[in-house]
């Protein structure tokens, strides 16, 4: 596996494999199954396999976990090479925005839901990264988990709107064998909290099974699953939304006053959660992003 750590670098690598699919998968490192299950995707499916490691300050507000985000690139390197990886891109943030550097790009309304409410300028920093990185590897396919449901929807809105030559893929949630979706940032639970963490799975799960069974009334699955979590007293509802997959957008009401059902094919279901100082996401969807 090479080891590149400049963008120079890395544009000269591509070149080389001109003729060849790439698959390329952006992280923040500190790999654990949900990262493993992206790349072993983009290894079956493209000749090379590109992987990038770039912890983003643009996406981190000011008083978020920037500094104290999990990094351990000896492990991850060693898991990198177990999968037979091509290329590490490991670039630091003066590589990504050197003195002077001034343009970003904003995906408009879908930035500002969800976890845009509370993360103002996190999108934006988001999108900014991963047309920056999308531009340096150049890769026929790129792979995002549908953990991250917004940030999937909103690339995917990008890479539409700015034509762009490199299709995004969404890979299923990762899950732990409690149900707790896997996240680098589980790591600074303590164990009430990771048992307290449990409550957002579960939520979730119950108003899938209320779905499946008939609940179509959105603000009525929005209550179910904020019922669930107010059972537990470490837990604080950041928020819980249920909208449409493809734009982002409530379900609004008709003339009579009565909300739209969900739609069976077109419908996210996502909440956020902080436990202590740990701010969780998690979801699922009704539909294909
Ligand atoms: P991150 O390092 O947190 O930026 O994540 C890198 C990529 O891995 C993103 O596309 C995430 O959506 C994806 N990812 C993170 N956690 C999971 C998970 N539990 N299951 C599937 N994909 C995930």
């Amino acid at each position: 596996m090479k080891i590149i750590r400049t963008i120079d670098g890395v544009k000269k690598e591509i070149k080389k494999h001109q003729g060849h699919s790439i698959g390329f998968v952006p992280t923040m490192g500190y790999f654990h199954q949900g990262h493993l299950s992206l790349i072993e995707k983009s290894k079956k499916e493209n000749d090379v396999t590109v992987v990038s490691i770039f912890v983003n300050p643009t996406q981190f507000g000011p008083n978020e976990d920037f500094n104290r985000y999990p990094r351990d690139l000896q492990r991850d390197e060693a898991l990198l090479k177990e999968l037979d990886v091509d290329l590490l891109f490991f670039p630091n943030s003066t590589e990504m925005y050197p003195s002077g550097y001034s343009t970003y790009v904003e995906v408009e309304a879908m930035g500002k839901v969800l976890c845009g409410n509370s993360r103002p300028t996190h999108f934006k920093g988001v999108a900014t990264v991963v047309l920056k990185l999308f531009n340096i590897v150049n890769a026929t396919i790129a792979y995002f988990g549908q953990k991250d449901a917004q940030q999937a929807i909103l690339l995917k809105r990008m890479t539409t709107d700015l034509n762009l030559d490199t299709s995004i893929k969404v890979i299923p949630i990762v899950r732990d064998t409690d149900g707790l979706a896997l996240s680098s940032r589980n790591e600074y639970l303590s164990i009430e909290e990771r048992e307290a963490a449990l409550h957002l799975p579960r939520a979730l799960e119950k108003a899938k099974r209320q779905i499946e069974a008939g609940l179509k009334d959105a603000p009525e699955i929005k209550t179910l699953i904020e019922k669930e979590l107010k059972k537990s007293p470490l837990i604080t509802i950041d928020y819980v939304e249920v909208v449409t997959l493809d734009k982002l957008e409530n379900f609004l009401k008709n003339q009579e006053g009565q909300t739209v059902d969900v739609n069976m094919n077109n419908t996210l279901v996502a909440a956020s959660v902080r436990v202590g100082k740990t701010r969780l996401i998690d979801n699922f969807i009704l539909g294909e992003i």
